[in-house]
């Protein structure tokens, strides 16, 4: 008798070293590959428009991938998860469902339910860890807690056994089943008709064959760099490889079995410093999933809940301008501007932005992580949580909340001739650099010659940087003194 096995397909669009992709084939004859598309399942964060725009390219050549390699027909769906994964078993009387984890927390209780439920009905229902190098769990301080405190989970990190990955696809054909009731990936409505995607079309080349592209590439031009020049916004000396892995379209595993590879090789130091650099960041993506995992009530809370009763306030209108770009700070705008244009934000304009809104302009995190949710095309729950409470102060193993970024000594230290605000805000290009991140004390002659018109083609700045951050800090220590109260209070 043949078994039969579903496949779900979730973020782990590709088929090299696709653990639970690998069980399935192994184990069973007949494969159904299943890729369900449930927005009401994520908590509230169910996916944002870039990011479904790259879902429905990035499934297209998951689709084509799998016809071209296995001959295996992915079956598309949408709904509750559970009662699709049921009418596919019914129509093609699988005995197992294999996945790989995710680890956001409504995702968790969702799978649980539907693994002991699967169970209940006698099927095999097993998942994998496809996503991170060790599953949250794995890791652990001396005491047998989470980790808390980034440099001591790196740490145990480097202490972990290397890892193997299947860079071979298997080359098995499978049987497949044709099902009924199959919708093309243009059915799940993923992009909306408003033509505003036009603009990634040529800058983004989704899936699997895209990730192992963006790999090489970095490996053979940037990685050398990547420590001197990977703060600088101008530069392209980053991976770009957030996005795919936020889709699964390349393993962690496999990153790290080549950085790994290439420490062998790469004796000298320089090379060395340039991999571990690398390594680190890729760490702090493990880092970001272990404390989703282990703290799941800080994607909308604070994790540090000293911050519970921070006063942040809320001003749609501000929030507004900041959105826009319309901020008059320089950095700031060339930052949100890149955001709009590509659907990324290089890595220190992110700090900048987060710390301008939450500080200078006094704003919840949630607010900028909400609008980075919505906007960002590598947006994950992990490290974009992460990232905010980090600027907030509020994170684990947080920057203090008075440091303050200055979005002009920032860009001054790292860019500065001003490449990336003359590249994102072209009005401001003709100011000579010693202007680019302060237009407002340029003379009245000197923004003539250069045609900004401040508050015409360019905003004046909405606050004054120096008093903000003064306000900001007032705020801080006023709060802070009544915390110090409210405990003794609590203690007495
Ligand atoms: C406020 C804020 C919000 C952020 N939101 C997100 C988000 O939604 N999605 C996202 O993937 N990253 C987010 N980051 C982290 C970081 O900015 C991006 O991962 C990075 O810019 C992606 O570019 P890259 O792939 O070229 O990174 P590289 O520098 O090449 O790093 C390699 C990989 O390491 C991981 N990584 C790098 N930096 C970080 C970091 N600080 N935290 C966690 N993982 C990291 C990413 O997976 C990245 O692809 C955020 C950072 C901040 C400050």
């Amino acid at each position: 008798m043949t078994s039969t096995a579903i496949f779900w397909f979730r973020q782990d669009l590709r088929l090299v070293d696709n653990p639970a992709l690998n069980a399935a084939f192994e184990q069973h004859d007949c494969i159904i590959p299943v890729y369900l598309h449930t927005p009401n399942d994520e908590g509230g964060w169910s996916a944002g428009e870039p990011s479904l725009w790259w879902l429905e390219r990035s499934l297209k050549a998951l689709k084509k991938a799998l016809k071209n390699r296995h001959d295996l027909l992915l079956q598309i769906r949408k709904g509750d998860a559970f009662t699709e994964l049921e009418k596919i078993i019914h129509e093609s009387d699988a005995d197992a469902v294999f996945w790989n984890r995710q680890y956001e927390p409504a995702i968790v209780k969702r799978d649980e339910k539907i693994k002991s439920k699967l169970k209940v009905i006698g099927l095999y229902a097993k998942s994998y860890n496809g996503n991170l190098l060790w599953d949250p769990w794995q890791i652990e301080n001396k005491s047998g807690e989470p980790y808390k405190v980034f440099t001591a989970f790196h740490k145990n990190y480097l202490t972990q056994p290397q890892q193997d990955y299947r860079a071979i696809v298997s080359a098995k054909k499978p049987l497949t089943k044709g099902l009924k009731n199959n919708l093309n990936v243009s059915d799940l409505g993923l992009v909306s008709s408003h033509p505003w995607h036009k603009k990634l079309n040529g800058l983004w080349e989704p899936g699997e064959a895209s990730a192992q592209d963006q790999l090489n590439r970095f490996i053979t031009s940037y990685l050398v760099k990547y420590p001197e020049e990977r703060d600088e916004p101008a530069k392209n000396a980053t991976s770009i490889l957030s996005i795919h892995l936020h889709f699964g379209e390349i393993s962690v595993r496999q990153i790290f079995a080549v950085t790994q590879d290439l420490k062998l090789q790469h004796t000298n130091d320089v090379n060395l410093m340039a991999i571990e650099a690398f390594e680190r960041q890729l760490i702090w993506r493990e880092f970001a999933h272990h404390l989703m995992f282990h703290f799941p009530h800080t994607i909308e809370q604070v994790f540090n809940p000293k911050y519970s009763n921070f006063p942040w306030q809320d001003d749609p209108e501000i929030q507004k301008l900041w959105q826009q770009g319309e901020t008059g700070i320089p950095l700031v705008d060339a930052g949100m501007k890149e955001l709009w244009a590509t659907g990324i934000m290089h890595n220190r304009a992110r700090m900048i932005v987060a710390s301008f809104l939450i500080k200078n302009l006094g704003q919840h995190w949630l607010t900028g992580a909400r609008w980075f949710w919505d906007t960002l095309l590598d947006a994950d729950l992990a490290n974009n949580t992460m990232g905010w409470q980090w600027v907030a102060g509020s994170g684990a193993d947080a920057a203090p909340y008075y440091r303050i970024f200055s979005p002009v000594r920032q860009g001054e230290r790292f860019d500065p001739q001003g490449e990336y605000i003359r590249r994102w805000l072209p009005e401001l290009s003709g100011l000579p650099d010693r202007y680019i991140y302060t237009p407002w004390m340029a003379t009245a002659d000197i923004l003539a010659d250069s045609g900004v018109k401040l508050a015409e083609n360019y905003p004046r700045p909405i606050v004054d940087l120096a008093d903000s951050r003064k306000a900001a800090l007032d705020i801080y220590k006023a709060w802070k003194r009544n915390q110090t109260i409210n405990i003794k209070k609590y203690v007495e």
